[in-house]
């Protein structure tokens, strides 16, 4: 059995958590919030829950995450965006943060959850990290959720620099899921939210499952750190569900393809290294369709790791997790990223000169009100 910390950070790595927390509870997307009294948490793991935040609404706000999971970090209401007090307010209250996950034991792996963009997670995460690594010798993987790009330049700078400095910070690994290429989920922001932290939590929890689960070909823990070390540090995840329409194969094909990933990429060109679990009742998986698939990609790519978790009556499952070796997408990223910082330094230099508003006060310079 594997003991596993998920630590999710701000708002973002909150909401991600309690989705995990929601469905970990047997709950699906309208699960009564009496659910969590009743049921118990489906992890074969022994999984440690806890979300940080400096916003105390963002933790009331948690449906399915117990109370003691949920660590306010005093700051006023929260750090409004700005990385900057955001890296202060940790290194103020960084002892009684990692007082929490000491009380929680010692793990085999950590994931930490955050948004790139956001103020508190994207900049407790790389200071967490990097303590976490000074301390402890488990692996700690980060997800970072990249913002919509219409979202605004401080977001996008935010964006920028938390991701580097979160590479930096010694993580084994950053899987990427990207607001922006899953948006046509649809519906309101807030229906739309929702549906990217549903497809986050299912591929975590299959995860989960995975690495803790008996196998017919075996792929563990320690395949999945070779997998994560691969690469220029980024991965990120895809999955698919079929139905009895399905075949094997087109389910493979599908956790590859733009539909079933958390971020835009070309597997075949950009990937370095997959792990492909495919988890299901035996008669549905035929051993050549999913061997000849498998080398389809590892032909492309170089090695694949592959797992099967027989379980009797379902249809298949499938869940690739790739490392790149580059990522056009976050090469764009970067660049738009590094107009909206140019944008943000000519608005502070305009401001620093005397403005035009200054001037027009001026006007009143030495008058007094006359009644
Ligand atoms: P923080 O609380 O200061 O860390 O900031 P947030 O986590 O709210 O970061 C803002 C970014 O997170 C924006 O790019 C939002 O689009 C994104 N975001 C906020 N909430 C969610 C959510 O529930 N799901 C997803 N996928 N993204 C979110």
């Amino acid at each position: 059995m594997l003991n596993i910390l998920i630590i999710g950070n701000g708002q973002c790595g909150n909401r991600i958590l309690d989705a995990i927390n929601r469905r970990a509870l047997g709950g699906g997307k309208n699960c009564s919030r009496l659910a969590r009294f009743y049921s118990r948490q489906k992890f074969k793991s022994h999984v440690e829950t806890l979300a940080l935040n400096t916003a105390i609404n963002d933790l009331k706000e948690m449906k399915f995450t117990k109370a003691k999971d949920r660590i306010h970090i005093e700051h006023l209401h929260g750090v409004g965006a700005n990385r900057n007090i955001g890296k202060q307010v940790f290194g103020e209250k960084k002892e009684r943060i990692m007082r929490q996950i000491e009380e929680r034991g010692n793990f085999d792996i950590a994931f930490v959850i955050t948004s790139a963009s956001g103020g508190t997670g994207s900049s407790f995460t790389p200071l967490l990290v990097k303590e976490m690594k000074n301390r402890y010798n488990y692996p700690v993987y980060c997800l970072v959720v990249l913002p919509f790009r219409e979202e605004g330049t401080l977001y996008l700078q935010n964006t920028a620099f938390s991701i580097r400095e979160i590479r930096q910070s010694g993580t084994d690994g950053i899987i990427l899921a990207d607001n922006q290429y899953l948006k046509n989920i649809g519906g309101s922001i807030q229906e739309a939210y929702n549906g990217i932290n549903d497809m986050i939590a299912e591929r975590i929890l299959f995860l989960l499952d995975a690495l803790d689960s008996e196998m017919m070909m075996v792929t563990d823990l320690g395949d999945f750190k070779s997998v994560m070390s691969g690469g220029a540090g980024l991965a990120t995840m895809g999955f698919f569900k079929s139905d009895k329409e399905t075949s094997i194969k087109t389910a493979i094909q599908s956790t590859l393809s733009p539909a079933g990933l958390l971020f835009s990429t070309d597997v075949y060109k950009e990937a370095s290294r997959a792990m492909i679990i495919i988890k299901g009742d035996r008669k549905y998986l035929n051993v050549d369709d999913i061997s000849d698939e498998i080398e389809k990609l590892s032909r492309a790519i170089g090695h694949v790791f592959k797992g099967i978790i027989v379980r009797s009556g379902e249809y298949p499952q499938v869940l690739s997790v790739l490392t790149l070796e580059s990522a056009h997408e976050m090469e764009k990223l970067y660049n738009i990223a590094i107009q909206a910082i140019q944008q943000e330094k000519e608005k502070k230099q305009r401001v620093e000169k005397e403005s035009e508003l200054d001037k027009t006060f001026s006007m009143i310079e030495g008058l007094e009100p006359e009644y």
